[in-house]
């Protein structure tokens, strides 16, 4: 299982889909992107092999700004139903996880009792947890925050806001995630190998950390809002 993202100039379907098939190697059992533009969001997913993937997505539908993922279901059964992205029930908010929520049903009982499901993940309560924290009046990125503060358990996180092409947000404990950085562009990756053909230069993100990932820009914080600055290495391959 793994995630990749990708912002920048280029139409992002094909980066997608191609980081997607090169972290196959990981094991998955459903695949899914989800793609941003002017016209909207653009979710595709399917349960079994990113072939079945690529026949459902819109080779019309141009856009600069997605995230992918494929999934090793923990919670709720491989099916299409619980393939990532997940979303929202107001539509605004849009992510991608690997990982364990421990703490998901308390999440759902404390938080989130009025809202119906459409699936049996852990992971669908990022997606409406941080409906849930803007509705209270939070802006996005400190609604992001608590929301990470509030999880329990191992992440990689993607998550797109509906309203915003410009951002993808970023979050990591426990679990392996990378930025890596272009001159127009950034990607995300569970493993470098999935973005290699993009860039050879990468950023490594600690536990509990979050990243405001932009075109040209990336803010890494803790989770204590303090910010984090952090060198790129450089990926090399062994001839
Ligand atoms: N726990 C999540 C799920 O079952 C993510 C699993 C994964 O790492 O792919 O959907």
């Amino acid at each position: 299982c793994g995630i990749v993202g990708y912002i920048g100039n280029q139409d992002v379907k094909e980066i997608l889909v191609k980081g997607l098939e090169r972290l196959e190697y990981r094991g998955y059992d459903s695949a899914g992107i989800a793609i941003l533009n002017d016209r909207g969001l653009h979710v595709y997913k399917e349960e079994g092999r990113i072939a079945a993937l690529r026949e459902v997505i819109d080779l019309e539908e141009v856009a600069n700004v997605g995230i992918g993922h494929t999934r090793c279901a923990t919670h709720g059964k491989p099916s299409r139903r619980n393939a990532h992205p997940h979303q929202s029930n107001n539509g605004r908010f849009t992510v991608v996880h690997n990982g364990v929520i421990e703490n998901y049903q308390e999440m759902k009982r404390q938080f989130l009792s009025q809202v119906s499901f459409a699936s049996d993940t852990d992971t669908e309560v990022i997606a409406q947890m941080m409906a849930y924290l803007v509705e209270k009046g939070l802006g996005v990125p400190e609604a992001f925050r608590q929301l990470l503060l509030e999880i329990k358990g191992s992440y990689a996180i993607a998550l797109l806001d509906h309203e915003d092409t410009e951002t993808i947000y970023v979050g990591k404990n426990k679990s392996p995630l990378l930025i890596g950085q272009g001159t127009d562009f950034h990607v995300i990756a569970s493993d470098a190998m999935a973005m290699l053909q993009l860039t050879n230069q990468f950023v490594e993100l600690m536990d509990e950390e979050m990243v405001i990932l932009r075109q040209h820009a990336k803010q890494i914080t803790n989770l204590r809002g303090e910010i984090m600055q952090r060198r790129p290495f450089q990926v090399k391959l062994d001839a």
